[in-house]
């Protein structure tokens, strides 16, 4: 498989990226990551990658919260991205997955007098929530706040707490988890923002309730503004809106705009995919692969 890697500044095949078991990022989660998307439009013979630009300074943004110094700015990253999935040869909807780590091969917990470095990788990609319309319950687990963590930051060590939340959901029968924040609102899911449709207005929580301020997030607000003339409200939500809107949906770089049907074993609606939802998810798709002129300026040809 053309899997290719970019790693101790060089590309090779992921199968030759090779790194010890005493890289410190491994042990502490001292790393900072990303999850880019490149969709295959077929009628172009092209892969478009989406908003490169966005998750490369979240990225660094990640990187100065752990002193991770980089010999990249955005431009660089967004080179040797392009670069990266044509040596891979990849004629397919794919993923990249890049991190930025402290990569001295050494124990001892701290963010100090340490090395950093970075790698990517890609893959073909896959669906990541398998449910065309899933099925959620509130976590037991709670979204760790500012003071605790770095929500605003993709660190690897914070995604222990989307793990639970991601387990503790399946084994108890669902698809994905609604994650509330230290003061018992709605934050987002496991690996996804969240949405409601509440008498036709697309409400999300705001951007300071213990959320990552997701790229796809970005993108739903600003194609239902423009492209859809719906009202987008930023606010905190509470547990107790969680049972009586119209539509909810997740959204994210893997999980695209995903259906919620259910959320506590009670329907949403009537537990099909709802108008707006279905709307939303096919212009973003529409976008992401390129086919809509006015958002060209959120894709990245490969070829
Ligand atoms: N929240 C969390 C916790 C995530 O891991 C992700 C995935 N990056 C998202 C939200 C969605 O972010 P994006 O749309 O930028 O992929």
């Amino acid at each position: 498989m053309p899997n290719y890697a970019y790693y101790n500044q060089q590309f090779m095949p992921l199968t030759e990226a090779k790194m010890s078991v005493m890289t410190n990022f491994m042990h502490y989660g001292t790393g900072v990551f990303e999850g880019i998307r490149g969709s295959w439009n077929k009628e172009e013979q092209q892969v478009y990658l989406f908003r490169l630009k966005e998750h490369y300074e979240r990225l660094l943004n990640g990187c100065k919260v752990l002193k991770i110094e980089l010999p990249y700015a955005v431009d660089d990253l967004i080179k040797l991205t392009v670069e990266l999935v044509q040596k891979s040869g990849l004629k397919e909807s794919l993923y990249v997955r890049p991190l930025a780590y402290k990569s001295t091969e050494a124990i001892g917990v701290r963010l100090h007098n340490l090395k950093s470095d970075f790698l990517m990788f890609n893959l073909p990609w896959t669906r990541y929530l398998e449910a065309e319309k899933c099925r959620v319950a509130v976590s037991s687990w709670r979204r760790p706040g500012n003071n605790f963590a770095i929500p605003q930051a993709k660190i690897t060590g914070q995604y222990v707490n989307s793990a639970f939340a991601k387990t503790e959901a399946i084994e108890n029968g669902f698809d994905e988890a609604i994650v509330l924040n230290e003061s018992g609102r709605v934050a987002e899911g496991s690996g996804e923002n969240i949405f409601l449709v509440i008498k036709g207005k697309l409400v999300t929580p705001s951007a300071n309730e213990s959320i990552l301020i997701g790229i796809t997030r970005d993108s739903v607000m600003e194609i239902a503004r423009n492209e859809m003339g719906l009202e987008v409200v930023e606010r905190p939500i509470e547990r107790s809106e969680l049972y009586t809107f119209e539509e909810a949906f997740y959204t994210g770089t893997a999980a695209n705009v995903a259906p919620i049907a259910e959320v506590d074993n009670r329907l949403v609606g009537n537990g099909e995919i709802g108008p707006i939802t279905k709307k939303l998810h096919d212009n973003y798709l529409d976008i992401i692969h390129g086919k809509n002129s006015k958002y060209r300026q959120w894709c990245t040809p490969v070829y």
